[in-house]
């Protein structure tokens, strides 16, 4: 296979105002050849956006060299076109003329460049909507014309950045199986694919290899081959085996980031709670429950007349309790989500409080440091802190009210709002009553 694209000991340093220098990206060696398709995962802020506009030569890396084809990379590469996560569209102009904006520096006549366009806006499925202005589309038909600027100019690599990432799951899905159609049948020149994401099931079902960077500063810490036959099957051990390993390498990172201090079990691994409260969650198992069958995600949000997107909370919080499973946007109870949409108040609690405990490590925690005081009290604050060092102080309050919210429904522990204190209550106290 031939080499396309080389980098060598790349670094790249900002100037930052109050501090000193920052290290986003730290000698990164990578090498891509034709005919990969190659997704580059890592935690948010890693760096991976940099690392894809310094391939693209809109970034001066601080020292290394990239070179595509074997020629260093000084300018705008030549080589590789880019999707963005965000469109990028121009509002006043057409879906044609944004697909044709692709080919401005070609040197082609006006007609070529038009037939060129229409014959893309052709194949990424957006015939009939030449005239359209992005204002009118719904976000998967912007993203196809993001797609569509950058196939245009037939690109030799094709980056991208997050492209899936702001569109609902089943959007999503149909636009990465109909670009997954297109490299793999070879119905565009593309050589190679580079792309960026935080989704490492996303990275498993499309690319050949996942290139993952840890972070302050991004090194590579993994390059994993991806050889499952397409079209892959999310269900399948093989898959699920590959997004686990993946995942514990991401978190490892995690774990591991830069502070010379040693984290705590504590913060190791924190995934952050979507904000539902438990009795929009209840709410929502029963209903799953009472419909039966599994539901289309879509028709489900639309029956409801909920956005999908304030649907996935409750999806995400069910799943994560392991109440329910998602797959190809279908949602369907597990059989614990089944006995617990069944039973009485009491029962419920219970079996929140075991799901919570077993599956969300927080919880067990919490109820530990509990347990562990002779007064099994301690002030909120103590906890907001620990998950201040995950999740940032924005985010932390919100974290925490959920954490209680859900604690106190499960009956995991007690909070006293005057006070600001989680406490367990005393079961001999409760029975002296
Ligand atoms: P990712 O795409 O992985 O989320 P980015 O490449 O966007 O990460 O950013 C990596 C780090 O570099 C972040 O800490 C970000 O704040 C910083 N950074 C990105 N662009 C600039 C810039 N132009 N000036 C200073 N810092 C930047
Ligand atoms: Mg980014």
């Amino acid at each position: 296979m031939s080499v396309l694209l080389e980098l060598n000991e790349v670094s790249k340093r900002y100037d930052a105002p109050e501090e000193q220098k920052v290290t986003v990206l730290q000698d990164i060696d990578l090498s891509i050849s034709e005919g990969e398709f190659v997704a580059i995962l890592g935690p948010s802020g890693s760096g991976k956006s940099t690392l894809l506009r310094i391939i693209a030569g809109l970034v001066k890396s601080t020292s290394g060299t990239v070179s595509y084809l074997g020629q260093p990379v000084v300018s705008a590469n030549p080589g590789v076109s880019m999707v963005f996560q965000s469109f990028a569209l121009f509002p006043w102009l057409t879906v044609l003329q944004n697909v044709e904006l692709g080919l401005r520096y070609k040197d082609l006549s006006p007609a070529d460049k038009r037939s060129r366009a229409l014959d893309v806006i052709d194949m990424i499925g957006l015939d009939g909507f030449e005239g359209a202005y992005p204002r009118e589309l719904s976000g998967g038909m912007r993203q196809r014309v993001g797609l569509g600027r950058a196939l245009v100019m037939e690109p030799d690599i094709l980056l991208m950045d997050e492209p899936f990432s702001a569109l609902d799951v089943l959007t999503a899905e149909n636009l990465r199986r109909d670009l997954l159609e297109l490299w793999l049948e070879k119905k565009i020149p593309t050589k190679s694919i580079i792309m960026v994401t935080h989704g490492i099931e996303e990275a498993v079902y499309m690319a050949d290899r996942a290139v993952v960077l840890s972070r302050d500063p991004a090194t590579v810490i993994a390059d994993i081959k991806i050889t499952l036959p397409h079209w892959r099957e999310r269900k399948d051990e093989a898959f699920t085996k590959l997004v686990d390993r993946i995942y514990s390498i991401l978190t490892y990172s995690r774990a591991n980031e830069a502070t010379s201090v040693q984290k705590s079990e504590a913060q190791k691994k924190y995934t952050p709670l979507p904000h539902v409260p438990s009795g929009a969650l209840t709410g929502f198992l029963e209903l799953l429950d009472d419909l039966e069958i599994k539901s289309d995600l879509y028709k489900l949000a639309d029956e409801l007349m909920f956005e999908l997107d304030d649907l996935l909370p409750l999806v995400e919080a069910a799943q994560m309790l392991g109440f329910a499973n998602v797959s190809h946007g279908d949602i369907s109870l597990t059989d614990v989500g089944k006995d617990f949409a069944a039973t009485n108040v009491l029962e419920r609690k219970e079996m929140f409080q075991t799901q919570l405990r077993s599956r969300i490590p927080i919880f067990g925690r919490i109820r530990w440091v509990l347990e562990s005081k002779r007064n099994r009290r301690m002030p909120r604050e103590f906890f907001l802190e620990v998950i201040r060092k995950s999740v940032g102080s924005e985010a932390a309050e919100g974290q925490l009210d959920t954490i209680i919210d859900w604690g106190r429904y499960s009956e995991l522990f007690a909070y006293d709002e005057s006070s600001r204190t989680l406490y367990l209550e005393d079961e001999d106290e409760l029975q002296a009553e």
